[in-house]
């Protein structure tokens, strides 16, 4: 059977090349990048040219960038290790202790997000608002899936220290204004104390589907705080890192060695960490041939919207991942149609793989304001580097039939159902 693989927003395969550089740091050069020995400074090489590798894609210095498990690590370590620095004892702050004092805000601190990050940054901040460690201001996008920068405006108070936004949203593929964001934010630091600049309020973006097509030089866009995931790169999983700009106040959570500049402990994945600086490299080399994606992609949209009845694109069409289709079709229940999909071959998902399985319809598309019923009947198509127009031809025709079979089943149940909720 053919096998269609419309599902790189979740994950995508490692690159041949990524894959060959890796290779060596399993077993013949097997070492601790911390031990002293010769074996150890073969493996610290490779670490450093990698953290050389990811920060010149940012733009930023190596001593800036820290090695994670991934971008829900990294998210963790963000919303948990800035409340970690502002709470921290300062006596054991040592040298630090005096900036830190300094910045601090006259109340409890504030944290602004918006209500479709992915569930490590929404549940890492609703659980230090339920310890009463912080309380959190969640913004809304508009139905076209952006968030109004003049929202974030409004939502920012004298003790606002962290603001998350998302730089594209996993599901529905959405742009956000970071760099206009940032430039409020460099503003704000300004305005709230002209001779000494603040540090807070920090601003950090997860732009784990964004590295692939769009600039993310940290500079250009006042970012002090970015997260990353080489899974989605072509790069192996379990492995991401975390850039943090000199001088911001970050404590780390987990504890235990004083790898990656004590900000996070725990023996390096070399051979991962080697694969992400591959990535990396690859990315800026090929630009993950954004062109052809997009106009496969739109040719894909077209013809899902003319073809099949009652199909609703989600998410604006215009500020949006080249990669990304989202739609709702009406009357259809989004995990039948992954099953049907699948048994033709084709790997799609509904909302993100990592609320399958969750029956409750995708928070990002309730935060658009969408009714139940359409967020229940959603699909994502997400394409990659190896998409061809043919594979697209062969999955339209397919979800035609699919969708109009799921109609005739369980179509008028579902139109009952939800007619009378
Ligand atoms: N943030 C976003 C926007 C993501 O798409 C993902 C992966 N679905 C994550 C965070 C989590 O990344 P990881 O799989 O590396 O933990």
């Amino acid at each position: 059977m053919r096998k269609i693989y419309l599902d790189h927003g979740a994950t995508t395969p490692v690159d041949k090349k990524v894959l060959a550089a890796m290779m060596p740091y399993f077993s013949d050069k097997f070492g601790n990048a911390m031990s002293i020995h010769n074996f150890g400074s073969v493996a610290n090489e490779a670490v450093e040219k990698s953290r050389k590798q990811t920060a010149d894609f940012f733009g930023a210095q190596p001593e800036e960038m820290i090695f994670t498990s991934g971008a829900t690590e990294s998210n963790n370590l963000v919303v948990k290790g800035v409340l970690n620095a502002y709470y921290f004892t300062p006596k054991a702050l040592g040298a630090q202790h005096e900036g830190i004092e300094r910045h601090r805000v006259p109340s409890r601190p504030h944290i602004i997000t918006t209500a479709f990050e992915h569930h490590c940054v929404l549940d890492s901040c609703k659980e230090v608002e339920k310890e009463g460690l912080a309380e959190v201001t969640y913004i809304k996008p508009n139905k076209d899936g952006i968030i109004k920068v003049e929202d974030i405006k409004k939502a920012i108070k004298s003790n606002t220290i962290l603001v998350s936004v998302m730089y594209v949203n996993n599901e529905i593929g959405t742009v956000q204004s970071i760099a206009e964001i940032g430039n409020l934010l460099r503003n704000t630091k300004k305005i709230r104390n002209t001779k000494v600049r603040t540090k807070y309020p920090i601003f950090h973006t997860d732009a784990t589907q964004a590295i692939n097509y769009f600039d993310c030089n940290v500079d250009k866009f006042g970012v002090d705080l970015l997260s990353m995931s080489a899974h989605k790169i072509y790069g192996p999983k379990g492995i991401g890192a975390l850039y943090i700009r000199k001088g911001t106040p970050i404590k780390r959570v987990q504890d235990g060695g004083g790898q990656e500049n004590n900000k996070r402990a725990g023996t390096h994945n070399v051979p991962g960490i080697v694969g992400l600086g591959a990535a990396m490299e690859l990315v800026k080399k090929e630009k993950v041939k954004g062109k052809s994606i997009l106009e496969i992609r739109n040719y894909l949209i077209e013809r899902v919207l003319k073809e099949i009845p009652q199909a609703k694109l989600n998410g604006s069409k215009i500020k949006r991942s080249p990669n990304n289709a989202n739609f709702s079709f009406k009357n259809v229940e989004g995990e039948s149609l992954l099953m049907m999909l699948d048994m033709e071959g084709i790997a799609a998902s509904t909302g993100s793989a990592c609320t399958s399985g969750n029956l409750e319809p995708s928070h990002v598309l309730m935060s658009l304001g969408m009714k139940h019923e359409d967020a229940h009947g959603s699909l994502r198509l997400t394409l990659g580097k190896s998409t061809t127009k043919k594979e697209i031809d062969y999955t339209v025709n397919k979800l035609k039939k699919i969708v109009e079979k799921i109609r005739k089943v369980s179509g008028k149940v579902l139109e009952e159902y939800y007619s009378k909720k």
